[in-house]
């Protein structure tokens, strides 16, 4: 019997030997393991069992590669190691993709069936598919029918990347599939439907959300992918808020009372800051409460409520309830409307603490906004505790990013929005994207916050209040210590953590 060392946070090596050619190997472990990515480190997961995951590192290999393989696996599960040679690692991974079948391969493998044999390759197809996006890190998987193809896209961090395309003939067969897992109506093929479905493997547990759209070429499909034993909520700093913007907001949070926003477009990572600064603030001793649309993640010690059209719960009459609920803090998912905005400030006057989101562009497009949804300068200045506007950008991959010389055009965006001394430099180095299989050939891996805070000073009160002008109140905040997002942004395209290409995407550089 082998006897292995467990890992700690030291790695105690040497670790056990183990014969690469005698391990039996189960192959269903490279469902959400990438076998390409397994090549490269010179790793072979070969058994899950009581939450512990078994496998053997190659003697030539850093042993702190193992801390990929934890990408991999739930946080709570515990990895085996053995060693074995490399030679040994490598041809057993070998052997093992050639049986991995590929999309393309099954697509092949369809066109030949005839129709009785057609059934086992589309479940197949459809769970190869499946288990390539959530190896991908994919949140969202689209099948897009297109006259005579169905095009498979996948988002990974928030950008979409082609995947395969189908021949349109077999779509049918497949969106049947998909409606079957999802406990839709197979039959009916001219409405929006919506189902789910769950995966459980290696103890990940995986929640599919399945939206139809029925489109003139057919049935559009989006299944949202979400990790619910994966992710975690980072706490505020590993989000990438910068020093300043850290301590302003975590003194925004200490603020018993008032009203804090955060504002940027739908998928600008709203949600995912407030659910950090609420836990941040929640613990046993305050009732923190939450009415989102939908809830997609629970929280320990957070009471969320879903806004329901059919039980007549919308944000308005949500908060109202909450309030009867004896809350000390709340998120309401989205003020969007006047009488939102009318409980809301409410709560925020009556010694609650209240979280919630805006549509706006920018910190200072906040205050109109505020006005147009009936919050009058004064009321505002007295009870919003700050405001906080972000986007989301994709962090370069660490293992293959390049650097080259910023452009003409670069030098003077950054001479222009950057604090740091670079009018003598004449050359500055930034980083671009590249792919490697660390990353799913994308050049990126995660997302990291760009954003700027404006918290609430006295003067700057007093101005809000006074209807001070715009430009006044920019001037107080600078003076506060406010810095623009494109300043944040420019500086960690300076610290090599993303690229201009990608800062460009989610900021207007033009301007
Ligand atoms: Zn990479």
């Amino acid at each position: 019997m082998l006897k292995a060392v467990k890992i700690s946070e030291e790695y105690p090596a040497p670790y056990e030997y183990i014969d690469a050619a005698s391990i039996e190997v189960n192959t269903d472990l490279f469902r959400t393991i990438p076998i390409d990515l397994m090549k490269t480190v010179g790793i072979l997961p070969f058994t899950y069992k009581d939450k512990t995951l078994s496998a053997a590192i190659s003697d030539e290999a850093d042993d702190s590669n193992i801390d990929i393989l934890r990408r991999y696996v739930d946080a709570k599960t515990d990895i085996q190691v053995f060693v074995s040679s490399k030679a040994g690692i490598s041809q057993r991974l070998e052997q093992i993709s050639e049986d991995i079948l590929t999309v393309d391969a099954i697509v092949s493998e369809i066109e030949k069936a005839n129709t009785k044999q057609i059934e086992s390759p589309i479940i197949r197809l459809m769970d190869t598919i499946i288990w390539d996006a959530v190896r991908d890190r994919s949140s969202d998987l689209h099948f897009e029918p297109e006259r005579s193809y169905v095009r498979v896209r996948s988002r990974i961090d928030g950008v979409l990347h082609q995947k395969y395309t189908i021949p349109s003939k077999h779509w049918s067969l497949i969106s049947n599939r998909i409606k079957i897992f999802a406990g839709m109506d197979i039959a009916d093929t001219m409405s929006i439907q919506e189902g789910r479905f769950d995966l459980k493997i290696n103890d990940l547990s995986i929640d599919f959300r399945v939206a139809i759209m029925p489109t003139v070429s057919g049935e559009n499909i989006v299944i949202r992918i979400l990790h619910k034993s994966r992710d975690k909520f980072e706490s505020l700093a590993a989000l990438g808020f910068n020093d300043f913007a850290l301590q302003e907001v975590l003194k925004m949070c200490q603020r018993p009372e008032g009203m804090i926003l955060v504002t940027g477009p739908t998928g600008s990572g709203k949600t995912t800051t407030i659910y950090s600064m609420m836990k941040q603030v929640s613990g046993i001793s305050n009732n923190v409460m939450s009415l989102e649309d939908p809830v997609e993640y629970s929280m320990d010690l957070v009471r969320q409520i879903s806004i329901s059209e059919e039980k007549g719960i919308d944000f308005a009459s949500g908060v109202r309830g909450l309030l009867r609920q004896d809350p000390d803090v709340i998120f309401i998912g989205e003020i969007r409307d006047r009488e939102t905005s009318a409980v809301g400030f409410r709560a925020a006057m009556t010694g609650h603490q209240v979280f919630s989101t805006l549509h706006c562009n920018d910190v200072f497009g906040a205050l109109p906004r505020l006005s147009d949804l009936g919050v009058s300068r004064e009321t505002a200045s007295g009870n919003v505790i700050g405001i906080i506007a972000q986007r989301l950008v994709r962090r370069l991959c660490p293992y293959c990013k390049e650097t080259r010389d910023a452009s003409h055009q670069e030098l003077q965006l950054i001479r222009k929005h950057s604090s740091g001394n670079f009018r003598e430099k004449s050359s500055i180095s930034v980083a671009s994207a590249n792919g490697c299989s660390m990353c799913s050939n994308t050049g990126f891996s995660g997302r990291t916050v760009i954003a700027e805070v404006l918290r609430f000073s006295h003067r700057l009160d007093e101005l809000i209040a006074g209807n001070a002008v715009l430009s006044e109140i920019k001037e107080q905040a600078h003076a506060d210590g406010f810095s623009f997002m494109i300043k944040d942004g420019i500086e960690k395209v300076l610290a090599l953590e993303t690229t201009f290409e990608e800062l460009g995407r989610v900021l207007d550089l033009t301007r």
